[in-house]
């Protein structure tokens, strides 16, 4: 059975209770965990409270020097850590392997600015004092994770925490814990001291870990919804917070684009990890003489994404992660079947034995799907896109605009104006050009609207664990 992870010891609930970690696959029992609750994350808290006193106060260089030296460690295990997310989250082995990889990089990203923390000199007007501005890390933090990303959007928050000389509770999805188990317990196997980074499992203690004294900034990556509770939780002790929510990334597709690239980078950003992304192609706007070349592309590409257990080496898309979620964008393209759209390419489950027991879906396009949609007003998170016909950019750019989120965005075009106009107009925090939806570890990401704000990724982000203090210096 695993365990949680409190000042590096394993550790089981303090109320005694289990739960079972199922593959969405199969059906089958992964594993089972224990449950836990406010009493752990009390005790998580406490944790990282007391190993912030030394965790801090280390030598910067020090601090890079051991992270640098447990995220080796990690990214030593890659090919034991990715079988694990599969069995637990559904998605393929290549998928796994991708993700594993980027949270050691991650680690490692930002050890290299751990002795980075760079402050300010302020003249000020009685030239017998002077001004600084220093950075401070902040305290405990709190992260909160999804089940989608569990590694990546795990690393996202404890890397920069920690780089930064911050501690950590890390509370996973209830339903994909057990990876990210095993990067901590390989951190802390190459040297992450006690307590640094504490994680503990289970449905309440997201909540706990928000309202926790202790803890002095949450970061959570989750639902809007979810986000709105958390704001307003942590609004009571006014804690800082990172949110990172959901997202409908518009897709506009210009008829002077490179429709080939453009068809690979649309299938890849709407069908990567069974479309169960933040970052995703999730509504498509595609200008006349484009149309009909670019969806012969994209019906080709999506039928050869053929469903299956991501553990098996055939497979290029895994099922979804729990039958809900399959459930929801089921009755989402339902709807707007309902409505009129037409069925492109998918539209229902894949068919024999093999998909039985899991959450399986076909990989779906829809196009003519009218206003009002539910594909269009909420966010799809699942493998199903819908797809409209515009005249121009006008058009393109008031569709895209017209949602309710701002998280990414991406053009096709040859125009270097209609580009220019794109980034400048569209209400999103990230926009690509001609170029594959990828977060890079070297950009801020975040988003605007209902799709949170704060970032992560980036020096913005590192400094964003640390709190600027001004100080005067008025001579001895
Ligand atoms: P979710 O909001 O249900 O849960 C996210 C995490 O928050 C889980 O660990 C959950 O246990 C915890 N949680 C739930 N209620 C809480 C509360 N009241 N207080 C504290 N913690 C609480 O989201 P999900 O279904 O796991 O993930 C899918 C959502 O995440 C989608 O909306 C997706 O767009 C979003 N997402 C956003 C990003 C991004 O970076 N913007 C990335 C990935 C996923």
């Amino acid at each position: 059975m695993a365990t949680m992870i409190i000042e590096n010891e394993r550790t089981k609930a303090a109320s005694g209770k289990t739960y079972e970690v199922r593959n969405p696959a199969t059906g089958e029992v992964v594993d089972e965990v224990p449950f836990g609750d406010v009493a752990d994350v009390d005790r998580a808290a406490q944790a990282a409270a007391k190993a912030f006193t030394t965790w801090s106060k280390l030598a910067p260089n020090k601090r890079a020097e051991i992270l640098h030296k447990a995220a080796r460690n990690m990214l030593a295990k890659v090919e034991e850590i990715a079988p694990i997310l599969t069995k637990e989250q559904g998605k393929t082995l290549l998928e796994s392997r991708i993700e594993a990889q980027r949270f050691g990089e991650n680690i490692a990203w930002f050890a290299d600015l751990a002795d980075k923390v760079h402050g300010e000199h302020v003249a000020l007007p009685d030239k017998t004092t002077y001004g600084l501005v220093v950075r401070r890390p902040i305290g405990v933090c709190g992260a909160i994770v999804p089940w989608n990303f569990p590694l990546t959007l795990a690393a996202n928050k404890v890397a920069p925490a920690i780089a930064a000389g911050n501690t950590v509770v890390l509370k996973p999805a209830s339903t994909t814990p057990l990876a990210t188990l095993a990067c901590i317990e390989a951190l802390i196997e190459g040297g992450l001291p006690e307590g640094v980074v504490n994680v503990v499992l289970g449905p309440a203690t997201g909540d706990a870990i928000v309202g926790h004294p202790l803890i002095r900034k949450i970061a959570l990556t989750g639902s809007t919804p979810t986000g709105r509770k958390v704001m307003a939780r942590a609004a009571d002790a006014l804690k800082k917070v990172t949110l990172e929510l959901g997202g409908s990334d518009p897709c506009i597709v210009l008829d002077d684009a490179d429709l080939e690239a453009a068809a690979r980078a649309i299938s890849v950003g709407r069908f990567f990890n069974c479309g169960q992304a933040c970052l995703a192609v999730k509504r498509l706007y595609v200008q006349e003489a484009a149309y009909a070349p670019l969806m012969e592309k994209l019906v080709a590409r999506a039928s050869k994404l053929k469903p299956g257990n991501g553990l098996d080496k055939d497979s290029r898309m895994g099922p979804m992660h729990t039958d809900t979620q399959r459930a929801e964008v089921e009755a989402q393209v339902k709807d707007a079947v309902d409505r009129g759209a037409n069925v492109l390419y998918g539209g229902g489950r894949p068919k024999g034995d093999e998909y039985e027991n899991g959450w399986f879906i076909e990989p779906t396009i829809l196009e003519n799907v009218p206003d009002g949609a539910r594909m269009w007003t909420e966010e799809v998170f699942g493998p199903a896109l819908p797809v409209r016909k515009i005249k121009d950019l006008d058009e393109g750019l008031r569709l895209a605009n017209d949602s309710q989120f701002g998280l990414g965005s991406s053009i096709w075009t040859g125009n270097m104006a209609a580009a220019n106009r794109t980034v400048n107009e569209l209400e999103a925090g990230y926009t690509w050009v001609n170029a594959l939806q990828i977060a890079h570890d070297e950009l801020p990401f975040g988003g605007t609207k209902q799709s949170g704000f704060g970032k992560e990724h980036g020096v913005e982000a590192f400094l964003q664990y640390t709190e600027e203090k001004s100080v005067v210096y008025g001579g001895v």
